[in-house]
């Protein structure tokens, strides 16, 4: 499969769907990105907090895949903010992963001395070390202080963004300040019964998909940025086999319904979540 790409604020080029980590043992994450370049991802989304860096990192390098045809993200954990730590952060990411650029670098959540952090981050923008900058989990509130107060515009923000938690109010915050929305557990992490939703079923069935890829298919005609993750090589084939059908106005309408307008997975606008 060929995977369209999305033109960043900065230029930088961004595979509209990428491979999610997150919860991949290290032990097992090797094998699993190794299944998704194999089967035509090229990017890949890990995290410091996720411990599979070196893993990734084997995985690339086993490849033997150009760099420049491989979009690589990780994100800086909260321990990390500040200006001297972020910069430490980053070279020990980028150690562990064996590379010797990113092509992005995001803040993990909207906690802590995360100003301090972005300074860090604009800085190794600057120096071409991060071709591309930007957030996770910020709301449009933080987002827009954060844009407003700062020299460079973050260039993605990846929130929970599934079939019951559109964002849309995020994402019309995000168009008007040119930050590309990215959506974290684009499956919902399977809750809520999301793989029996009747709708997303009724909806596969008219077009001999699965649930999986009509949920990633409407994210791509939103415009939003997918990472979804499995461990399994059929599933993972499958979740990028989304780019020779199309949704229609009936369905997008339909999907829209689903909306709860409330985090299924982790709501970063509760107190408890900071601590
Ligand atoms: P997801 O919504 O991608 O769901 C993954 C789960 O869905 C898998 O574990 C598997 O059980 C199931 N699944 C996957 N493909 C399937 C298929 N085709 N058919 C049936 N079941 C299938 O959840 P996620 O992993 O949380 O999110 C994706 C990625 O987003 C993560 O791996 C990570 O990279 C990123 N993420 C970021 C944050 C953040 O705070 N920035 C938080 C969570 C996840």
């Amino acid at each position: 499969t060929r995977v369209p790409r999305i033109t960043l604020n900065n230029g930088v080029e961004m595979p509209s769907i990428g491979f999610g980590v997150f919860q991949i043992p290290e032990d097992q994450t090797q094998q699993a990105v190794e299944a998704a370049l194999e089967a035509g991802y090229r990017s890949i989304d890990t995290a410091a907090a996720y411990e599979n860096e070196r893993a990734v990192g084997r995985a690339i390098a086993a490849s033997g895949i150009p760099r420049e045809e491989l979009f690589i993200t990780t994100k800086l954990w909260i321990q990390d903010y500040g200006q001297d730590s972020a910069k430490r952060a980053f070279d020990r990411s980028l150690a562990r992963l064996g590379l010797d650029h990113l092509d992005l670098y995001l803040i993990h959540q909207p906690f802590g001395d995360y100003y301090g952090a972005w300074r860090a981050l604009e800085s190794l923008a600057r120096d071409g070390r991060a071709r591309a900058i930007g957030v996770s989990n910020f709301h449009p509130d933080r987002l827009a202080d954060l844009v407003t107060h700062n020299e460079i515009v973050p260039a993605v923000n990846q929130i929970e963004t599934h079939v019951f938690f559109q964002r849309t109010d995020d994402q019309k915050l995000m168009r008007e300040h040119g930050v590309q929305h990215e959506s974290w557990g684009p499956l919902a992490q399977g809750g809520q019964g999301f793989f029996e939703n009747p709708v997303l079923a009724d909806i596969a069935r008219t077009h001999d998909r699965s649930v999986a890829q009509v949920a990633l298919r409407w994210l791509v005609q939103r415009g939003i940025v997918a990472i979804p993750k499995s461990v399994r090589p059929a599933r993972i084939t499958e979740n990028l086999d989304v780019f020779d059908f199309e949704l229609t106005d009936d369905d997008m309408a339909r999907i829209a319904s689903l909306d709860t307008g409330r985090s299924e997975l982790f709501d970063h606008r509760d107190p408890a979540a900071a601590a």
